[in-house]
């Protein structure tokens, strides 16, 4: 198939490239490099050996879309692009709302005037509601969102449900990632975040490598075994192949089909730590700091859904995040370099 990926120059989008490549699809990559660098997709092309077109091109500018669809044409997108700093989406909500629902209206748009019927959108866990019992399966209550991001991953589900409600030929997969950790086995692509961390992982390969004095484990007060927040960690290579099954499933379905893709296993800040010192032999030094504001005690999938109707199960193991990720980071300590 020809594929449209967008924001594919980021974290998740650069690893399904590859497995899209690998599994001999062609990928026309479009993204603003508002949170990634072009540098990812050069990195993909060495590793499968095959070209992948780069348009650099803003989603929330309606006629750049149509242009693309207008020159090229897909039989299916994978829409990973928009913002996803849960922080800073508390700070500038206007900032997420225009780009993350302006960029699926317009795609679309693009779509319907251009006769793509299949689209693949990236949503989250965090729109299930914090009040559902563990572990959230898809018929699992939505909604009561904590923050702006969440509301924008919220809200593209109904837009893309309900056009193909009124569509009525469009198949659209909804697939609800838990917590995407790790790196490709090669080293060459990565997750590159901007600035200090949010997230666990990159905070804690940081500073494995020295950049960061110590990891701060927000609370180990929590109702858990070990006190510290429970989630769902996944390898971004699997995840990436959880994409390659959707595509495959979209083939004989339309309507809208909801899939977790997490692997079901929870997981504690004390135990990814703990992982991580096993896997690398590298000591991270932590300490515990107060509980951060929105964070619940767990987090995690009931993936069964996914393994019944795309035949898709997550195959890595923990140890096999925290050494992808620790090698991706000791190869490419600044990231791709730039700007970033
Ligand atoms: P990322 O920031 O690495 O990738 C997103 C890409 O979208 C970036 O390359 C960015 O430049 C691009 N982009 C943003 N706004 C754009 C616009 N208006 N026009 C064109 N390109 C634009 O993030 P990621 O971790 O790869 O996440 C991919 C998708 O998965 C996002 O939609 C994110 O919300 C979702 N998601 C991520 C996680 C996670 O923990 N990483 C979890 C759940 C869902
Ligand atoms: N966490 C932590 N220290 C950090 C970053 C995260 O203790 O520097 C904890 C956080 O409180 C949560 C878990 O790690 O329990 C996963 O956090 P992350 O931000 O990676 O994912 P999310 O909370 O969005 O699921």
């Amino acid at each position: 198939m020809n594929v449209f990926v967008t924001g594919g120059t980021g974290y998740i989008g650069s690893h399904t490239c590859v497995e899209l490549l690998e599994a001999g699809h062609s990928v026309v990559v479009a993204d603003n490099l508002v949170n990634s660098s072009a540098e990812s997709l050069r990195r993909v092309e060495r590793i499968t050996g095959r070209a992948v077109e780069f348009i650099e091109c803003d989603l929330r500018e309606s006629a750049a879309v149509d242009a693309v669809f207008a020159s090229h044409r897909f039989d299916c997108v994978l829409h990973f692009a928009g913002l996803k700093a849960v922080g800073e989406s508390v700070a500038k909500p206007l900032l997420y709302f225009e780009n993350n629902l302006n960029s699926t209206i317009n795609l679309c748009r693009a779509m319907a005037e251009h006769g793509v019927k299949k689209i693949i959108f990236s949503s989250s866990a965090t729109v299930y509601s914090p009040d559902n019992v563990m572990p959230v399966n898809e018929e699992s209550r939505t909604g009561g969102c904590t923050n702006p991001y969440g509301w924008t991953k919220f809200m593209c589900e109904q837009i893309l449900r309900a056009e193909a409600e009124a569509r009525g030929d469009w198949s659209v997969i909804l697939l609800r990632y838990f917590n995407p950790v790790g790196a490709h086995p090669s080293g060459l692509i990565g997750e590159d975040p901007r600035g200090i961390p949010n997230n666990l992982m990159p905070f804690i390969s940081q500073t494995a490598a020295g950049r960061r004095d110590h990891l701060n484990i927000f609370g180990n007060d929590y109702d858990t075994p070990d006190g510290t927040g429970i989630r769902d960690y996944i390898h971004v290579v699997d995840l990436a192949r959880g994409h390659v099954a959707a595509m495959n499933y979209m083939e004989k379905v339309t309507g809208t089909e909801v899939f977790n893709l997490g692997t079901g296993a929870p997981c504690s800040v004390l135990e990814m730590v703990r992982a991580f010192e096993k896997a690398t032999g590298v000591k991270i030094p932590f300490r515990i700091a107060p509980r951060r504001p929105g964070d619940v005690a767990r987090v995690y999938a009931d993936p069964s859904k996914s393994l019944r109707l795309l035949g898709w199960k997550s195959e890595l193991s923990l140890e096999d995040m925290c050494r992808d990720t620790w090698n991706w980071q000791s190869k490419n300590p600044d990231g791709y370099g730039g700007d970033l």
